[in-house]
């Protein structure tokens, strides 16, 4: 079996451990703390070791959906962002720029958070953003 070792960093929370992803045939068999990682030094907390498990959950949503009433709908990502800008747009200039909050995440990295302060403040025009950390 071809067994490949790939560092990256824990997605789970804003300490940003470092793990290894242990995969074969594209599947992730495992999860291991990167040994020589100054954030966590070869340890990981239970989220970490099991990181991997949503990545290949059948549950898992892999395209973007869109709601009619109780009917759910497979857009592809083009469909599902014009749809998404439009409806923003909308609500935006309707009920103003402050009607729209953002909520952002720890398993974002720091510059996807940072792209996403500047998308709120630069196209939705509001300083309603937050990041889970503080909630
Ligand atoms: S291993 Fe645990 S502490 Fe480290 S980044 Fe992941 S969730 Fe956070």
């Amino acid at each position: 079996m071809d067994i490949r070792h790939t560092a990256t960093t824990c997605p789970y929370c804003g300490c940003g451990c470092g793990l290894t992803l242990e995969t074969s045939q594209g599947r992730i068999l495992r999860t291991s703390p990167t040994p020589h990682s100054p954030v966590n030094e070869g340890r990981l907390c239970i989220k970490g070791w099991n990181v991997h498990d949503f990545v290949q959950h059948a549950d898992r949503l892999r395209k973007p959906l869109l709601r009619t009433g109780s009917q759910w709908q497979n857009l592809d990502w083009d469909n599902a962002l014009d749809i998404a800008a439009a409806r923003l747009a909308h609500i935006r200039d309707t009920y103003g720029p402050d009607s729209i909050g953002v909520l952002t995440s720890a398993r974002c990295t720091n510059e996807e958070n940072y792209l996403l302060q500047k998308f709120t403040r630069c196209a939705l025009r509001t300083n309603n953003i937050d990041h889970c950390a503080r909630l």
